[in-house]
């Protein structure tokens, strides 16, 4: 019923949403917050401010820019250009950073679609803007944001959000013609809601109104009491409230708001018996809403025009004023059903829209969730991967110690620790693997032994340590002696013997004597002392001993003790002539060589070598 008055008040709300003083900082400031206080008073200067703001767009500041796109846009709805203003709205609210601004823009595009009728639209953009009123803090301009909501929801019949935004700029201590306003839209949803309305209140808020010198939504509130006095039986009140308020409607010139007088006049005149005043009021309502087929105003002045050729029992203009009243009240059916629709199609939109946000922020947690799981199990997997690295690290490290305490064992075990050279043991076992594979390929090898002269007299007159540096000098000269495939070892005390491959005996001789000459080169003067160092060799064959080694050293051994016997320092080979013939039933047995050659003067030396010779 209140729809078509809905739009008096949503005008003038358009009219005066763009006039919030703006902070004059500059030249453009300045203009634009001049352009907004002449807005509605002054449409000449208001178009002539608006000219010269347009010359200074360049040097305007962004949001400078966006306030003359708003104040363009007034001036666009002023002229009637809707599509011009909604593509300036827009803009603002695509393109601006300011949340208030953006709140106007919003706003005034909602007025203006609820303006043009495109109600989804409106819906739409009001739910868009509203969730931006907590970030204004101007408290009017957020105020006139929800007075736009509240009479847009009244439009589209959802009286109950109207009279829920009335409330919330009611109790934002709103201020001037927003209180006004408040005051009317609460009325207008009460009444929508078939509640009843408190007759002192809107007495209060027609006074609001007037004090704030606004006309337009006084004189509606007006109708709004003879309606609440025209239901309590107080009729004539009503009209004589009408009745003197219509002069000041008329000068208005708001053809909505005549209409809505006329038509309430037309049904309380109708009520009162007077038919022909009904008439010519319910005349004058359809000639002020001829733009409006489906207004509510024109059904009551159709109802009351039919119900008057009723009376007169004029039939054919009953039938004409009835056809007249049905269109009207079909058309307005029509349009307030495609308005609930209109709400009902965006409150789907906005909860499907809205469930989908639901869906995608539940989708993002799983998302989340998967990501961190996903960071988590890369994180396992690098420790797990880290643990295996140390692990196979340590085990490395580990089986690399062992293997070096297992190689410094083995040469501990292998070799002699004072000369470096292979213990016995070691030598015995290198030799016989030579000689077998000298056998095999039936390469020659020779056995060089040898045994240091006197060399207790060295240790007894020096010391034990003279001793031990001129065994290593000995061990030195062995080593620079030996090739890779040869071997040499000490076999004990100060007695050496060299396993020398692929040799025969005239090489194995020259090689002893080379020894010989070198050993005797000793410089002793770096131990201290000055004596001198010689050695007894004894030199065999496998061509003359064969290739087991037993043979070999009791026969090199047996040319050394020979060596000794003829005076020390000496190379003595088993091809000497003067050698006993090898293959000689006495060879044998190294025991038996050794008490041969025993040289009755020196007894412990026959003893001690065939001591050696045997272990
Ligand atoms: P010959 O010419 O007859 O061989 O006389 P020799 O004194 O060399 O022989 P003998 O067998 O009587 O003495 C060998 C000495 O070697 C006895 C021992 O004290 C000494 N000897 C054995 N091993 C070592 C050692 O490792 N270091 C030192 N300094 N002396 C050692
Ligand atoms: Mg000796
Ligand atoms: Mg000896």
């Amino acid at each position: 019923m209140k729809v078509g008055m809905a739009k008096a008040l949503m005008m003038a709300l358009v009219l005066c949403f763009a006039c919030h003083p703006a902070l004059a900082q500059d030249s453009a400031a300045s203009l634009l917050k001049r352009a907004d206080a002449v807005r509605t008073s002054d449409p000449t200067e208001f178009a002539k401010l608006l000219g010269l703001l347009e010359e200074r767009t360049d040097y305007a500041s962004s949001e400078e820019k966006m306030r003359f796109k708003l104040l363009k846009s007034h001036a666009f709805l002023m002229k009637g250009q809707y599509e011009l203003a909604v593509g300036e709205l827009k803009e603002i609210r695509e393109t601006a950073v300011d949340d208030e601004l953006i709140f106007r823009a919003g706003s005034m595009l909602v007025n203006t679609y609820a303006l043009t009728r495109q109600f989804e639209e409106g819906l739409r953009t009001l739910n868009d803007t509203l969730p931006l009123a907590d970030k204004v803090a101007d408290a009017d301009i957020r105020h006139r944001g929800w007075l736009v909501a509240g009479v847009l929801y009244n439009q589209v019949g959802e009286y109950a959000l109207g009279e829920h935004y009335s409330d919330k700029v009611a109790g934002d201590s709103p201020v001037g013609r927003s209180r006004c306003a408040a005051g009317n839209l609460k009325i207008e949803s009460q009444m929508g809601l078939k509640r009843s309305v408190d007759e002192g209140a809107v007495q209060q808020v027609i006074e609001i109104c007037e004090e704030q010198k606004e006309p337009l939504l006084a004189g509606l509130t007006r109708t709004y009491l003879a309606r609440v006095w025209a239901e309590a039986g107080k009729i004539k009140s009503a009209v004589a409230l009408l009745e003197r308020y219509l002069p000041d409607v008329q000068k208005n010139g708001y053809p909505l708001l005549i209409s809505e007088y006329h038509s309430v006049m037309a049904d309380l005149k109708l009520r009162q018996g007077e038919d022909a005043a009904a008439e010519s009021h319910a005349q004058k309502a359809v000639e002020n809403s001829t733009r409006l087929l489906g207004s509510q105003p024109l059904v009551s002045a159709y109802r009351t025009l039919y119900e008057i050729a009723e009376h007169r029992s004029d039939s054919e203009l009953a039938l004409k004023r009835y056809r007249d009243y049905a269109d009207a009240e079909k058309a307005y059916s029509n349009d307030m059903k495609s308005r609930q629709l209109a709400y009902q199609i965006v409150r789907q939109q906005i909860l499907q829209k809205n469930q989908q946000i639901d869906l995608l922020d539940k989708q993002n947690q799983v998302l989340q969730l998967q990501s961190k799981l996903n960071q988590q199990s890369a994180q396992n997997t690098r420790l797990m991967v880290i643990l295996l690295v140390v692990l196979v690290a340590s085990i490395g490290y580990w089986a690399y110690k062992i293997k070096r305490v297992q190689v410094s064992l083995k040469k501990m075990a292998e070799t002699d620790a004072l000369t470096d050279l292979c213990n016995r043991h070691h030598f015995t076992l290198q030799a016989e693997r030579s000689l077998a594979q000298c056998a095999r390929s039936g390469e020659e090898a020779a056995l060089i032994m040898f045994d240091l002269d006197h060399f207790k007299q060295i240790n007894d007159r020096y010391g034990h340590q003279t001793g031990d540096w001129t065994l290593k000098q000995v061990g030195e000269i062995c080593k620079a002696f030996c090739r890779r495939v040869d071997t040499v070892g000490r076999l004990g005390g100060e007695e050496f013997a060299f396993l020398m491959y692929g040799c025969d005996m005239r090489a194995a001789k020259r090689l002893a004597e080379d020894c010989r000459v070198r050993i005797a080169a000793i410089d002793s003067r770096e131990s201290g002392h000055v004596f001198a160092t010689t050695a007894s060799f004894g030199v065999a064959s496998t061509l003359a001993s064969g290739y087991s080694l037993a043979r070999l050293l009791s026969h090199a051994d047996r040319m050394l003790y020979r060596a000794k016997h003829l005076g020390r320092n000496r190379v003595c080979g088993t091809d000497d002539d003067t050698v006993t013939p090898l293959h000689g039933p006495q060879l044998q047995d190294s025991t038996v060589v050794a008490d041969q050659h025993a040289d009755p003067s020196e007894p412990a030396l026959a003893a001690r070598r065939i001591e050696r010779v045997v272990s």
